[in-house]
């Protein structure tokens, strides 16, 4: 069975920009100052993903997706994580390191994808379908992951379905892009898909895509499983209205990694905006554009450089996962690990 359900939108306030902007370089010297100062006063590592503002991104020990994010998390000295990203990545964080003090800068960064489906309505579903196998995306709460079998990345997503015996129903969530992704690569029929959806990344749509794709004929693409668009860019290099080879799937963790060794001189990138800013620097010579350059989550945005140092001043707000829920939310994070080539998260 399919499930519909709407899409969360950020309260408008949230979108606010209050970033540093065009403040004078001196001005974001002696903030990012303050930031190191203050991290080292609280012995803690501040990571950021690559969807924050740029100023967050590089005042940051670590840039990266969720997983990557988390992995360093759990190896860092560092007593506090002060992590510069959304809810469910700090929980992910406090899931592999439960040892450590785990900051978010601002509560209420949450995420219209992970709110689509909650541990009570995943335990109503798996009640359908008694024997199913359960397979998270890793943007999720902890307690969605407390009731998963096997967690899973936009990069492994395949390889974890195909390693689910082929008699076995499997309930896939919480996003439908990655779903159908999935299930049209594994041509899985017993494969169940949770209609959730990011708001950002469903806004790219295929129109769009298009229309970039036929300006820019030599561009390659890289789009995100989870947009909107990913379907139309595997419809257009199938229909032959893109060469295949320009079109590439990718985590974010695989586009700074594609990002370093294209040979292109423009590329259009169909996931959040946040992203150009990583792929510009890890490749200056190419011409990396959005395909749509209104989608920014606002939920990310509101990791501010003030939030940040009122953060590390103050020590808030602290990210709690009660210990019963992150042992069994660990566990289906591990079995993703030992499947294998989990690459990262969103
Ligand atoms: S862009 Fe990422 S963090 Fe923001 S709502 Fe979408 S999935 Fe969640």
């Amino acid at each position: 069975m399919t499930v519909t359900v709407d899409a969360h939108q950020p309260p408008t306030d949230l979108v606010e920009p209050r970033s540093l902007g065009e403040a004078p370089d001196e001005v974001v010297e002696q903030w990012a100052a303050e930031v190191r100062r203050l991290a080292r006063e609280r012995d803690a590592v501040v990571l950021a993903h690559n969807y924050q503002r740029p100023e967050i991104q590089d005042v940051a020990d670590h840039t990266g997706d969720s997983l990557a994010l988390s992995r360093v998390a759990a190896a860092s000295d560092a007593s506090t994580i002060v992590f510069c990203g959304v809810h469910f990545m700090a929980e992910t964080a406090k899931i592999l390191a439960p040892g450590k003090t785990v900051l978010i800068p601002d509560a209420r960064a949450g995420c219209s994808l992970a709110d689509s489906i909650t541990a009570d309505e995943l335990r109503a579903w798996k009640a359908e379908h008694p024997g199913a196998v359960v397979v998270s995306y890793v943007n999720t709460t902890a307690a969605v992951k407390a009731e998963t079998d096997v967690c899973c990345t936009s990069s492994n997503a395949v390889e974890v379905v195909a390693s689910i015996p082929a008699d076995r129903e499997v309930l896939f969530l919480p996003d439908q892009f990655l779903g159908a992704h999935v299930r049209r690569e594994t041509g899985r029929e017993n494969l169940h898909v949770w209609a959730g959806e990011c708001h950002v990344h469903a806004g790219i749509n295929g129109a769009e895509l298009t229309a970039r794709a036929q300006a820019d004929p030599e561009a390659d693409l890289f789009v995100h499983p989870e947009c909107g668009c990913a379907t139309s860019a595997l419809y257009l290099a199938g229909a032959g209205a893109v060469p295949a080879e320009q079109v590439h799937i990718l985590s974010t963790g695989g586009m700074l990694d594609a990002a370093k060794n294209t040979t292109k001189r423009s590329v259009l990138v169909a996931t959040e905006v946040g992203m150009l800013h990583q792929l510009r620097r890890a490749n200056p010579a190419v011409d990396f554009r959005a395909v749509n350059d209104r989608a920014a989550c606002g939920y990310m945005k509101t990791i501010t450089p003030g939030a940040l140092t009122r953060a590390l001043r103050e020590g808030r707000d602290e990210v709690h996962v009660d210990a019963a829920t992150a042992a069994r939310a660990r566990a289906s994070v591990e079995r993703m690990i030992e499947i294998g080539r989990p690459g990262g998260g969103e």
